[in-house]
């Protein structure tokens, strides 16, 4: 089971949204919580695309707007012959918190495997910024029973090793990808299922201290009337949101849902 701790809700937009659109998507979203404010103990952040985040950094620091800012990849490496990739000191300058280390859609179609995945959870927390790091089964792999061990490789490739302080610093989001833009939510008894494995696996990893402390969210089709139930099982700290982010009156409602 959790402390109690900040719950997260993190806005993932994709490969959505150009800087004027993302600059008009951060407005709507800063007025409907001008309106009637986050509630206490919940924190949001936003993930645009690379090209957007300047844009949606300066809208959030000028109009000092209570959104966290978050990045969807990173590369590993500093700098160098990488062409078309960021580092992850780059986001840093942008004073991005959080970043997300492999999604399923770039593990499915830019084929990062887990040690990948590790070298960027590398670079982002030698940036000083907190990974997303990103897990979960396929449906074929849920079907076989696979879902599990699919899961804890995926946590302990990626977090094993390291100090009780950093993994209690992490976000882990489960994300079953057969959730995941299908309009398919798993239920609230499998994410908490799933969660509290995740859980049990950084406790393995790293000390139970580190496995309260960590947060964990849940992503896949997560909608306004989804929500408040997942939100409520003992082992979800928060919720990794696609298409309904890029709806600011659906996203903002996914924030403040209670179950
Ligand atoms: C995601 O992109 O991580 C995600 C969960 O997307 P969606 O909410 O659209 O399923």
């Amino acid at each position: 089971m959790r402390d109690a701790r900040t719950v997260l809700v993190s806005g993932n937009w994709k490969m959505n949204e150009n800087h004027f659109e993302a600059l008009k998507l951060v407005q709507e979203l800063a007025a409907l919580v001008r309106v009637a404010p986050i509630p206490e103990g919940r924190e949001v952040s936003v993930h645009p695309p690379f090209t957007s985040i300047r844009t949606v950094q300066t809208a959030v620091e000028t109009d000092h707007l209570p959104f966290l800012l978050g990045a969807q990849n990173c590369h590993h490496e500093e700098r160098g012959a990488f062409t078309g990739e960021v580092s992850a000191e780059m986001l840093a300058k942008l004073n991005v918190a959080y970043v997300i280390a492999g999604h399923s859609e770039r593990r499915a179609h830019l084929g990062e495997s887990d040690v990948d995945v590790r070298r960027k959870v590398d670079a982002i927390l030698a940036h000083g910024m907190r990974p997303i790091l990103c897990v979960g089964e396929t449906l074929e792999e849920r079907v076989a029973g696979a879902a599990v061990e699919k899961v804890r490789t995926q946590v302990s490739g990626a977090l094993s090793g390291r100090s009780g302080e950093v993994v209690g610093g992490v976000v882990v989001a489960y994300e079953p990808i057969w959730a995941i833009g299908t309009g398919e939510t798993a239920s609230v008894q499998d994410a908490q299922d799933m969660c509290a494995t995740i859980r049990s696996e950084l406790s393995r990893l790293a000390g139970a201290g580190a496995a309260a402390a960590a947060r964990i969210q849940y992503g896949g089709s997560v909608t306004p009337d989804s929500a408040g139930a997942l939100l409520a099982a003992p082992d979800v700290d928060g919720l990794l949101v696609g298409g309904a982010s890029l709806d600011a009156e659906k996203f903002v409602a996914i924030v403040r849902s209670t179950a």
